[in-house]
C-alpha cells in the first residue's frame, strides 16, 4: 500500500462527503472513513477524510477524537493534515475549531497555519477577514440564531482569537492576489510577528488556486471544503475521471428520506409527479407501535422490479411542529431515522445495491445500521453530493452504491437524476 498524500479530519458526517467530493473534482482518488479506523486502509487512494462528529462535543473530547484520526492518518503516510470545518466557522468562543486546530499543531510540532472557511461555489466568502454567506455577513445571515453554535462576530480574526492561544493574524485579498511568492512573504512576516494561525481571504475559486502553492509542504491546513480544490495540484494530480472511478452499478434501486429541509419536500413531491411508486411513514403511527419498517418493507418489495421507489418521513413544517409538539423533537427525531434506518437495512437485503438518502442526520443512522464503515468517492451528482461505494457487512453482501444527500442540496428531479447518472 502506497502512502496517502492528504490526511483530512472533518468535524461532521456530510461535511467529509462535501471535502471528498472536492478533492475528486481536483483528481484525487478518496476514501472517507466513518470515525477512526481499527485498522491499516485496504485501499489504494490519495486522501482519506476520516469523518468525526465532533463539532459540538466537549471541547477536550473533539481534541481527543482529532489526535486519534491524526494519529491514524500519520500511519497511513500522510505527508500533509487538513481540518475541516464548515464553511460558516459553526463554533462557540470555547471551541471547538480553535482547541482542535492548537492540539494538531502541537502534535505535529508546527508554528504556523492557515484558517479559512471560505467555499465561493456555495456563496461563502471571506474578505478583510469578514466572512460573507452570499451578500450578508456571518452574524446576519440567520446563523447568528443557531441552537447550538451561534455565530455573532464576522470578523474570523477575532472569532478565531477567543477560541486560541496563539496570536491570530490575516492573509487579506491584497495578498492572495498577487500569488504564491507574495502569500508566502506574508507567511514568514506573520510568522516573525509571532502569530501562529492566519485568516485567509479568499472571495473566488481563482483565489483558492493562486493559495494553493503557497500551502505546499504547510503540515495543517485549515480550512472549509474550498481550499481542497487548491491542493491536489501540488501532488502533480490533475483532474481526471479515473478519480471519481466506481465499480459498476448493478442491483435494485430506492431512495430513502428523513430530511424535512425546503430543497428535499420539492424533490419528494417530483418523484411523485413522475408516478413513481412513494410511500410516506407517519411518525405517529411509528410512536402508537405499528409495524411501519415491515409494512414499508411489504409495499415496496414487490414494486424494486420496476425502478426507483421511495419511503419517506419528509414532511412540511406544519406537519413537523405537530409531530414534535406531541412526541418532542428529540424523541421524534430519533425514532424516525431509527425507522428509516431499518427500512434501508430490509431494502438492502432485498437486493437495492443503488440507494439515495436525503436528510444528514438520517444519513448517518442509515450507514450505521448498514454497518458502512468506509466510502469510496465517486462522480458529484449536484454539487457537494457524490455517489459513493460501500462493502457490505454480512447478512447483506456485495457492494453498494449510495448517495447521501444533506437536507438542502441538490435540484428538484435529484431522486430520478442519480440513478439516470449511475446507469
Ligand atoms: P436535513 O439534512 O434536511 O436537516 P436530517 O436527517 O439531518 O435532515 O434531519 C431531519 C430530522 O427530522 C431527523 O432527525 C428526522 O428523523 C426528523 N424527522 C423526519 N421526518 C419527520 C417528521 N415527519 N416529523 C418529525 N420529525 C421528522
Amino acid at each position: 500500500m502506497s502512502r496517502i498524500h492528504l490526511g483530512c479530519i472533518a468535524d461532521d458526517f456530510t461535511g467529509a462527503t462535501d471535502l471528498a467530493n472536492n478533492l475528486v473534482r481536483a483528481g484525487m482518488r478518496v476514501v472517507q472513513t466513518i470515525g477512526v479506523p481499527a485498522g491499516p486502509l485496504g485501499a489504494e487512494v490519495d486522501a482519506v477524510v476520516v469523518a468525526l462528529k465532533s463539532r459540538t462535543i466537549p471541547a477536550n473530547e473533539a481534541v481527543a477524537q482529532s489526535l486519534e484520526a491524526l494519529a491514524w492518518l500519520q500511519g497511513q503516510g500522510a505527508a500533509q493534515i487538513y481540518f475541516k470545518y464548515c464553511s460558516t466557522f459553526d463554533s462557540t468562543p470555547t471551541g471547538n475549531i480553535g482547541p482542535v486546530t492548537e492540539a494538531l499543531m502541537d502534535a505535529l510540532g508546527t508554528d504556523f497555519t492557515i484558517a479559512t472557511p471560505a467555499f465561493p461555489d456555495n456563496k461563502r466568502t471571506v474578505f478583510k477577514g469578514y466572512l460573507f454567506v452570499g451578500d450578508v455577513l456571518l452574524n446576519e445571515s440567520g446563523m447568528q440564531n443557531h441552537p447550538l453554535t451561534p455565530m455573532t462576530d464576522a470578523n474570523l480574526v477575532r472569532v478565531m482569537q477567543s477560541q486560541t492561544k496563539r496570536q491570530v493574524g490575516l492573509i487579506d485579498h491584497t495578498v492572495v492576489a498577487r500569488g504564491e511568492s507574495a502569500v508566502r512573504e506574508r507567511i514568514a512576516q506573520l510568522r516573525t510577528d509571532g502569530v501562529g494561525v492566519a485568516i485567509v481571504d479568499a472571495v473566488s475559486n481563482d483565489d483558492l488556486l493562486r493559495l494553493g502553492p503557497a500551502l505546499k509542504g504547510m503540515p495543517l491546513v485549515t480550512a472549509g471544503s474550498g481550499v481542497a480544490i487548491g491542493l491536489p495540484q501540488n501532488f502533480g494530480i490533475a483532474p481526471s475521471v479515473q478519480a471519481s472511478a466506481l465499480p459498476p452499478a448493478s442491483g435494485l434501486q430506492a431512495v430513502v428520506s428523513g430530511s424535512c429541509s425546503l430543497a428535499t419536500n420539492r424533490q419528494v413531491a417530483e418523484f411523485i409527479r413522475l408516478g413513481r411508486p412513494a410511500l410516506a411513514i407517519d411518525p405517529l403511527k411509528l410512536a402508537g407501535g405499528a409495524d411501519v419498517v415491515g409494512e414499508a418493507l411489504a409495499w415496496a418489495t414487490p414494486l424494486l422490479n420496476s425502478g426507483p421507489v421511495l419511503v419517506y418521513s419528509t414532511a412540511q413544517p406544519d406537519a413537523v411542529k405537530s409531530v414534535q409538539g406531541q412526541l418532542g423533537v428529540d424523541a421524534a427525531g430519533a425514532m424516525v431515522e431509527h425507522a428509516i434506518a431499518a427500512i434501508a437495512q430490509g431494502l438492502v437485503l432485498a437486493g437495492v445495491r443503488q440507494l439515495v438518502v436525503a436528510g444528514g442526520e438520517t444519513s448517518g443512522a442509515c450507514v450505521q445500521a448498514l454497518g458502512v464503515s468506509q466510502l469510496q468517492i465517486g462522480s458529484q451528482i449536484d454539487p457537494g453530493v457524490p455517489w459513493c461505494h460501500a462493502t457490505l457487512q454480512p447478512p447483506a453482501s456485495g457492494g453498494l452504491h449510495i448517495a447521501l444527500k444533506s437536507g438542502n442540496f441538490g435540484t428538484d428531479d435529484f431522486f430520478t437524476k442519480a440513478f439516470a447518472l449511475l446507469a
